[in-house]
């Protein structure tokens, strides 16, 4: 029983043996038939910056960033305040 175990595990090991010098030797013959793949296909730079920088604001009421292109402004002693909604716009007044 215990040599059937044994030698199951040694088939086993010789198995992962073979299929790693398997490996090395299929990697090696690529390397030698091809010298350097290129990376030519890398060539699709992203666009860079997006449509609309948008700049973030805090709310002062409830703490939301929001971004000035849509949030709802109030001016308070001459600085422009930025509120994600009006419930917030009148809440810093009230
Ligand atoms: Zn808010």
């Amino acid at each position: 029983m215990f040599q059937l175990l044994a030698r199951l595990i040694v088939f086993l090991v010789i198995i992962s043996v073979i299929r790693r010098v398997v490996k090395i030797a299929i990697s090696f013959w690529a390397g030698l038939s091809e010298p350097k793949v290129r990376p030519s296909d890398f060539q699709n730079t992203p666009p860079s910056g997006g449509p609309n920088h948008m700049s973030l604001v805090q709310d002062p009421v409830c703490g939301t960033y929001v971004a000035t292109e849509t949030s709802l402004k109030k001016i308070v002693k001459g600085k422009v305040l930025h509120f994600c909604s009006e419930a917030c716009k009148d809440k810093y007044s009230g």
